[in-house]
């Protein structure tokens, strides 16, 4: 049980346009009843909940998340989009694991327009056990600070665990129990511990420019004669910037399991070339 009894979850679901949002909606036409602090949020596909939907939204104070989508060859889309919600969530769980949040607090079900009863019956299955569990964070044992920065933390790495987890974040499998088996906490711990941090050493950077244009996200501070600076808040860890330098220069580095040095101060960045600083 939570230690308050009076707490009131702040819940938020995410659900299918063409299945769960019409069970909900023949849920409330019934008059079955759920929690009021279950807000719903209506998408066209539950293919289309994003990681960062689910990180943002415990971020910004959500105890609880629920995604709902169609029964499995129910999809309205082909390809199917619950398939990739499947892997996503269960992608997710591994990863609010990691941070040390109970996984339970995100929780994906199927269903279709017909099923009224069955959302109200999730519905308030669901919200009783975030009742039980308690407020995000508090109940786990996590400061309200550590909480945002372990958060924060995962929400920055979406962008390259959907480039090194591209394959199993598509699976579209009819047997269920695959996904299960798609992501294990050895290999989620690994994948984190692994995560590049690409630097570029103001030392051997002949602000030539290549790497800022072809940077897909455009997190490299750029300007002519200047030493260029990746904005790590930006940066999605794709690599290119690593493989595009000129052989000749290689100022950019590939560091793993630690930060990058702190970025040079504006007023330091005017490039020596290298002719001029062995004639100077
Ligand atoms: S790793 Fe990719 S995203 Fe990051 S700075 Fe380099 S090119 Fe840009
Ligand atoms: S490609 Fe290399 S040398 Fe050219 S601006 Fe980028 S980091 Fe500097």
């Amino acid at each position: 049980m939570s230690a308050d009894a009076t707490f009131k979850p702040k819940m938020l679901g995410i659900i299918c346009n063409w299945c769960c949002y019409g069970g909900a909606d023949l849920c409330g036409v019934s008059r079955f009843q759920y929690p009021t602090y279950i807000r719903l949020i209506r998408v066209m596909c539950s293919g289309r909940v994003d990681l960062k939907f689910i990180f943002r939204a415990f971020l910004t104070g959500q105890d609880a998340v629920f995604v709902g989508g169609c029964h499995i060859n129910d999809c309205h889309y082909n390809p199917e989009g619950n398939y990739d919600a499947y892997s996503m969530a269960t992608f997710c769980k591994k990863l609010l694991e990691h941070i040390g949040i109970n996984p339970k607090r995100l929780r994906l079900e199927w269903v279709s327009a017909g099923e009224g009863i069955r959302f109200a019956h999730i519905m308030n299955d669901f919200s009783r056990e975030i009742e039980e569990l308690g407020p995000l964070g508090s109940s786990e044992g996590i400061d309200r600070d550590e909480l945002k920065s372990r958060l924060e933390q995962m929400a920055r790495l979406i962008p390259y665990f959907k480039l090194a987890k591209m394959k199993e974040l598509a699976l579209h499998d009819h047997d269920e129990t695959a996904y299960a088996k798609l992501f294990t906490t050895e290999e989620v711990e690994r994948l984190i511990r692994e995560a590049p941090t690409y630097y570029i050493d103001p030392g051997k950077c002949q602000a030539c420019m290549t790497c800022a244009r072809k940077c897909p996200v455009d997190a490299i501070i750029s300007a002519k004669g200047q030493v260029h600076v990746i904005d790590q808040d930006k940066c999605i860890k794709c690599g290119t910037c690593f493989e595009v330098c000129p052989s000749k220069f290689r100022a950019v580095t590939k560091l793993v399991g630690q930060p990058a040095p702190p970025p040079l101060p504006v007023d330091q960045r005017t490039v020596i070339r290298k002719g001029r600083e062995q004639t100077a």
